[in-house]
């Protein structure tokens, strides 16, 4: 069946359901937010039925003090600071006359250059051997597992790692657990769920009795997939259905997972706006940490730490947070576009104000 007709069943089986009560879902993807905002899935569900973008933008979430501490290693002599395209512009607050991005840094005469895979970064580092390469990775498990390979299968020495990874989980087991949570049922990411299987999202089910879904990109797929806790919610029968049976297997990548769990650690990290989250970042383990470029480079005693702090006005962590909709920040699209973008949300691909703008959600 064509992939439109699919999505047109999937909508006339959701206009058919008799829904309790208003309905809020969240998506925590930057992926499904884009699938979602640019086939104009809202404006096609009926009235009642809420799709809220979440923590799917691992860029918006890099806490300010790494982006910090990649724009000073990027002005350190000979150093070469490699990082995916998205983060070059991600603003930082920084005292006056310093570059607020690793764009501005470049511009300033720091060798900062954008690279699209890990393999891009060692291949950098091979044509630099006199210098150090500084990989700045911000990403969720599915970035980080090929960095992870990437590191296991050896690579040059000069190659350093500024890791900013995150895991995607934590955020929404902190949302639920502080009670206040914004939405009643949850599209999970099927990207993530490949690489580190669906049962990481049972305890949206188990310890919170709330509807559950894997979605893969496609409309059809989120279609089905909001279907599924649509009928899960009316029936009061919460479970956690597979709606992205293609790729997403019980337990995962196994391969993916043994390479992050050798090279990887989990431990507590920073979310930019949002704090400390337990159990939510990527840190090396001791056997990789001579490639950690914080240990290489230290910073200075009197560094600046900030706490993961938003640009002034800046709404971003409520956009993560799925607490407001991004045309609800009173920067959104007047002082904030993609041209000149306030907060990392309106410089990410997978940022929700980012998106929200491209896709022509401009009011
Ligand atoms: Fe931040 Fe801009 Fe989004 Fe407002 S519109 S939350 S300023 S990124």
């Amino acid at each position: 069946m064509p992939a439109q007709t699919i999505a047109q069943t999937w909508l006339a089986r959701i206009r058919e359901l008799a829904l309790p009560r208003p309905i809020r879902l969240m998506n925590v993807c930057g992926g499904h937010e884009r699938s979602i905002s640019f086939s104009g899935i809202r404006g096609a569900l009926p009235p009642g039925i809420e799709i809220i973008p979440g923590p799917g933008c691992p860029v918006c979430v890099c806490p300010e003090e790494d982006l910090y501490e990649a724009i000073r290693l990027s002005l350190e002599e000979d150093v070469v600071l490699v990082a995916f395209g998205d983060m070059l512009r991600v603003p930082a607050n920084v005292p006056k006359g310093e570059p607020r991005s690793l764009e501005q840094a470049r511009a300033a005469g720091a060798d900062v250059r954008p690279v699209a895979s890990p393999q891009e970064a060692a291949s950098i580092a091979r044509a630099e051997p006199d210098k150090p390469v500084v990989f700045f990775v911000a990403g969720f498990e599915t970035t980080t597992a090929p960095v992870a390979a990437m590191l296991a299968e050896g690579v040059p020495d000069n190659l350093l790692i500024l890791l900013a990874a995150r895991l995607t989980w934590p955020a929404v087991a902190m949302l639920l657990d502080s009670g206040e949570a914004a939405f009643d049922a949850l599209i999970a990411p099927g990207h993530v769920a490949t690489v580190m299987g669906p049962e990481e999202w049972s305890f949206v089910v188990e310890r919170h009795r709330m509807p559950a879904a894997i979605a893969g990109f496609t409309p059809e797929s989120l279609l089905a997939a909001t279907y599924s806790v649509l009928r899960q919610t009316i029936e009061d029968r919460p479970f956690l259905d597979n709606c992205y049976p293609e790729l997403v297997r019980p337990g995962g990548n196994p391969t993916a997972r043994r390479w992050l769990s050798e090279v990887m650690q989990v431990e507590d990290a920073n979310w930019r706006g949002i704090g400390i989250i337990p159990d939510s970042g990527f840190a090396l383990r001791p056997a990789w940490q001579h490639l950690d470029a914080r240990r290489v480079f230290p910073a200075p005693e009197d560094t600046r730490r900030r706490a993961g702090e938003m640009p002034p006005g800046c709404d971003c962590a409520s956009v993560v947070l799925g607490r407001i909709f991004p045309d609800q920040c009173r920067l959104y699209g007047r002082a904030c576009t993609p041209r000149n973008p306030i907060g990392p949300c309106m410089v990410s691909d997978e940022g929700a104000c980012r998106i929200w703008w491209s896709s022509g959600l401009r009011e």
